[in-house]
Formats: structure tokens, sequence, C-alpha cells
């Protein structure tokens, strides 16, 4: 079990974090800054660089897989549009980090990991925090989650080659699904795509970022 006492050390530069990092950058949506506020991002990085976990920059999680700079996991959510009444899909939980930050928002979140370890740990520090509308997943995520299906927002914390049809699909009208994508395995532009009620598209691109490849039906061999 985490000793999960709140510390009033951390909270102080979790919020210089967000006044920094994420506010200080532009970020504006008031649900995903009071979330940053919230979730102890101690918690999901390993013990050895927990000192480092509310600076400016990925961290190594094991598996050779990053959790994600505050900012990115921060405009990502901010690109889903997320409501308190959102059903909302993750591939690729990782840490397990930007998951809680999504479930700090959204009503019930789905997140898939293909590493087992990695998994299973996620899970567990999302039941020692209490943040019981979190759902993990162990299996390859890139062709979505159909029986759950559909969501308000799909967040995939992994590059694609290309926008995973399978996911697009798997929103509501008025959905978003939020991907990076690129040719190149760890080089990709942040796109969101909406699905309009007559079943069409529209993308939006976020500009560069740079993602662990999404591996799997849908992703890189
Ligand atoms: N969101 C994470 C960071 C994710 S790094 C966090 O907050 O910590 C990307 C993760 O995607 C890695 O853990 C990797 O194992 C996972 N991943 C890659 N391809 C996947 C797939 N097809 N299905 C599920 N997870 C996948």
């Amino acid at each position: 079990m985490l000793d999960t006492t709140p510390q009033p050390k951390r909270q102080q530069a979790r919020n210089e974090m967000v006044d920094s990092q994420i506010a200080g950058r532009g970020i504006s949506d008031s649900y995903v800054l009071e979330a940053m506020r919230t979730v102890p991002r101690e918690f999901f990085v390993p013990g050895d660089v927990d000192n480092f976990a509310y600076d400016d920059m990925p961290l190594p999680i094991g598996q050779g897989q990053t959790i994600s700079q505050p900012y990115i996991v921060a405009l990502m959510a901010q690109i889903a549009e997320l409501h308190p009444t959102d059903k909302v899909l993750e591939i690729g939980t990782g840490s397990g980090y930007s998951a809680a930050v999504l479930s700090r928002i959204a009503d019930e979140v789905f997140t898939i990991e293909h590493h087992e370890s990695l998994a299973m740990r996620a899970d567990n520090i999302l039941t020692d925090l209490g943040y019981d509308n979190v759902t993990v997943l162990h299996r390859d995520g890139s062709s979505g989650l159909p029986e759950e299906s559909p969501f308000d927002a799909i967040v995939v914390t992994a590059g694609a080659p290309s926008v995973p049809r399978l996911l697009r699909e798997q929103l509501k009208p008025g959905g978003r699904l939020v991907v990076p994508v690129g040719t190149d395995e760890h080089r990709q532009r942040l796109f969101q795509i909406y699905r309009r009620g007559d079943g069409t598209f529209d993308t939006e691109d976020y500009g560069p970022v740079a993602f662990v490849p999404l591996i799997g039906r849908e992703g890189w061999a």
C-alpha cells in the first residue's frame, strides 16, 4: 500500500508546476488545470526519480517506456475537450498518470497497456489512490475497446503510423480522438480527429510531438 497522506511540499511543487509549465504555457481549460493540481505525480514515477516528479520533462518508467512531460499530458487532456459526464478510452497506460488526470475530469476511464508489468503497477497505484472510475486492461489497445464503445474521447499516448481507423469508429458523434501520428517511429504530429454528427471527420493539427511508438495491429509491427 502507498502512503497517500497529503504532503504540503509536494502540493506546493505541483502548484508551481501548473503555474509555470501548464497555465504559463497557455493551457486554459479549468478542468485540466484543477486535475493537474490534484493528481500526485510522485507516485507514478519510479522511486529513484521521484524527486524529478514535477520537473519539465518525460521520465523513464521501465520497459523502455516513459511518463510524458506534464505539459504534454495537460495539452492532450485539453485537446480531448473533456466534460464531467464523459466516457473516455486511453491507449498507453504507462505509469497510469495521464489516466489519473483524465479520471479527475471525466466520469469513467478505460486505459489499455500492452506491457503487463506496467499495467499491473498502474492498476495498483490507481487503486491505492482510490481512483475507482479507472479500469486498467492489459492487451493490444491499437484497435480500441469495441465492447465498451462508443466513447466521448479517445486519447492515444503512443505514436501511430497513421490515424487508427478502428479507434475513429469508436467515437460517439461529437467525440474526439487525440492521437500522435507520424511516418517516423519517434516523431509525430498531434492530431485531434473530431467525429461530426453525420459520421464524417474533421482533423486539426496541434504541432510536433515525440512519443514512443504504438505497437500492435493498428500500430507499428
Ligand atoms: N500515458 C502514459 C505514458 C505512456 S508511454 C503515462 O502517463 O505514463 C506509451 C505507452 O503505450 C507505453 O507504456 C507502451 O507500452 C504503451 N503501448 C504502446 N503500444 C500499445 C498498444 N498497442 N496497446 C497498449 N499500450 C501500448
